[in-house]
């Protein structure tokens, strides 16, 4: 029996139901004997670097798409590089581990992927202790998907500032750099935001929480380039990718003001849990008319179409599992 999940409702990560199988250290475990021992917990998720990967199912192909597998497993890997771990398995055979869980599971729904790369033994963490070989997990739980909602998100800018390059490496995507993100979303949270903008150290615009932001203006799409602290996400690449191709639209990468952002036509964040969200307001000041702007719409919907592969071009992007 194929499990058809994608009519439950779930909202957040935490009400997220738990696969029957996860992947560690090379064997495919069920979830209840997927366990670490309590002296694991602490220092040992402080070198931990992740992926956070989509795929989609398609009714129509009955077929589970996993999107950007191969830029995902890359980001991985240079993760790693920089926390001068040694990948546990190849990529190659990584890729095949991803789609092998999956259908393990029996999942024909949208489905939320996280590989972890970890040192699992050794000294503590916070020790110089690199250049050997980190351990790996994998956990997969279906996801709802927000890309055909009109929602709206009132923004604020966090008085916090994004991590940079010369203090924790924001191209790193590892766990410990989430604490920023963390501080941006609580003070949005007490303030009554939905989420924040959040300047990098030289008071410019880096990123939301968790997510890469996007104005337009004059029908040009801005965003902060890759060197403003922000993760260089993949998404943000795939937004600039389809919207100078498909949609013959201007795109600026560069040092962008917050009150670029308040004057703005319409904006939005992305990311791949974020997927394409539109910003209503900022700091109070409504962007546009606060509801989701004409090309913001578009750029969300073709998007949709093809991550979802209801669009059949842009093939390299998605990555059959079954
Ligand atoms: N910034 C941060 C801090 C993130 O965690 C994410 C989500 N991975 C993003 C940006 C968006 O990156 P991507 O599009 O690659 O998911």
């Amino acid at each position: 029996m194929v499990k058809q999940v994608q009519n439950v409702k779930r909202n957040t990560f935490e009400n997220l139901e738990a696969p029957d199988y996860v992947w560690k250290s090379g064997k495919f475990i069920p979830w209840d004997k997927a366990t670490f021992h309590i002296s694991m917990l602490g220092w040992s998720s402080i070198n931990m670097v992740f992926e956070g990967i989509r795929a989609y199912y398609n009714e129509n192909d009955d077929q589970v798409y996993v999107l950007h597998l191969n830029e995902h497993l890359n980001r991985l890997t240079e993760s790693m590089k920089m926390m001068r771990m040694h990948p546990y398995i190849e990529t190659e055979k990584l890729k095949e581990v991803i789609l092998e869980l999956i259908r393990k599971n029996k999942y024909k729904a949208d489905t939320y992927i996280m590989p972890l790369a970890y040192f699992g033994d050794g000294p503590p963490g916070f020790l110089p202790s690199g250049d050997r070989l980190g351990d790996m997990a994998i956990t997969v739980k279906p996801i709802d998907s927000l890309l055909t909602s009109d929602n709206t998100l009132n923004v604020g800018v966090s008085s916090w500032r994004r991590i940079s390059d010369d203090v924790m490496p924001p191209r790193i995507k590892s766990i410990a750099n989430y604490q920023n993100g963390r501080y941006a979303a609580e003070e949005a949270r007490i303030n009554g935001y939905d989420q924040s903008l959040i300047l990098n150290s030289k008071g410019k615009v880096a990123e939301s929480t968790y997510t890469c932001v996007f104005m337009i203006k004059n029908k040009t799409l801005i965003t902060p380039s890759v060197t403003s602290g922000i993760l260089d996400s993949i998404t943000r690449k795939s937004i600039i990718e389809i919207s100078k191709n498909e949609l013959g639209l201007n795109v600026e990468e560069r040092d962008v003001d917050r009150t670029e952002f308040y004057v703005s036509d319409e904006s939005f964040i992305c990311g791949t849990g974020g997927e394409v969200q539109f910003i209503g307001k900022i700091d109070g000041y409504t962007i546009g008319k606060g509801t989701p702007g004409i090309i913001s719409k578009e750029i969300q919907t073709l998007y949709h179409n093809l991550v979802r592969g209801l669009d059949h071009r842009y093939h390299h992007w998605r990555t059959p599992t079954y």
